[in-house]
């Protein structure tokens, strides 16, 4: 569902400055964003922070009721390159399609993963009828090395799920407590979503090498004693043995984590690399419909243009 704003390069974007609260955690204020007709929240990339490992784009989006004759979000054709695109469900449904052929309805509790790769396209629409939206969609920075891999799409309907102190947790991507995702990335990472019906407290292990970060996706909760409401990112930095986490009832948060990326990404409209040649030769590409990128079947409408570029060439 990503269609980040036309031509602001990421390099410009984040207003808010951060908190700072409890226990080393920097709370960091989403902005709108308009994304296929809908209005959402942006948590990544932010000025004061551009990433959570590889985790290097984040959107909430929702939750929003829809109408019988509602649209809902209608994203046309769009192409990506060098990050992965990595959409959770939690209500409603969406219907991937994409320029290798896949046609894919992802429902609640399911994980669409988009390698883009050296290139592909997609289009996202919400399906008629299907009454509210709410998802999160993230992008995961390929590494420099692998920046080019084929493109490649995988949907995920069974994913690691257990209780424990009252916290349903579902195991997104990585490894957590002994167990390991199905989810195929290029770094390692994680994204545990937990959800409390009646309320309850977690404390996890944590990766000293990684840095983290949580998005609150519904409710109110607390991440190491600092309490995260509306469309808040907590970042907590490295180097933590564990993290504790007290979710209040209806409480949902999706916990990010990932070894620090070590580079600069240059990231301009649906695209992620490091020069601005690469942006501006993939740019050209889909504007001259090059089978790079390839075509979305079954899209009855017209296909993304690509904004001008902010610099010159
Ligand atoms: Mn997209």
């Amino acid at each position: 569902m990503t269609q980040p704003d036309a031509a602001t390069p990421a390099g410009s974007t984040g207003a808010a400055r951060p908190q700072q609260g409890a226990g080393g955690v920097e709370l960091l204020a989403g902005r709108s964003a308009e994304v296929g007709g809908l209005t959402l929240q942006r948590l990544l990339p932010q000025r004061g922070r551009r990433s959570i490992g590889a985790w290097c784009f984040a959107d909430h989006a929702g939750p929003v009721a829809l109408g019988a004759d509602a649209a809902g979000m209608q994203v046309p054709p769009h192409p990506h390159i060098g990050l992965q695109t990595f959409t959770w469900m939690i209500c409603g449904e969406v219907l991937h399609r994409d320029s290798l052929g896949h046609r894919q309805v992802i429902r609640p509790g399911e994980l669409n993963l988009m390698t883009a790769g050296r290139g592909i396209a997609h289009a996202e629409q919400s399906v008629a009828g299907s009454g509210a939206l709410h998802a999160a969609q993230l992008w995961i920075a390929l590494p420099a090395a692998q920046r080019a891999v084929e493109p490649r799409f995988d949907h995920h309907a069974e994913l690691p799920r257990w209780r424990e102190a009252g916290v349903e947790c579902t195991l997104l991507a990585g490894e957590c407590g002994g167990l390991r995702a199905p989810t195929r990335v290029y770094s390692p990472l994680l994204a545990l979503e937990l959800r409390s019906p009646d309320g309850g407290r977690i404390r996890l292990p944590a990766d000293r090498g990684f840095e983290y970060g949580a998005m609150l996706l519904e409710g109110r909760v607390e991440v190491q004693g600092t309490s995260l409401t509306g469309r808040q990112l907590a970042c907590l930095g490295a180097a933590r043995e564990r993290i504790e986490l007290q979710l209040e009832a209806g409480a949902r948060v999706l916990l990010l984590g990932g070894e620090p990326l070590g580079e600069q990404l240059l990231m301009w409209w649906n695209f992620v690399g490091r020069e601005r040649e690469e942006i501006t030769e993939a740019r050209r590409q889909w504007e001259a419909g090059s089978p790079r990128f390839g075509e979305v079947p079954g899209f009855g409408g017209h296909r993304l243009p690509a904004p001008p570029l902010p610099w010159r060439v």
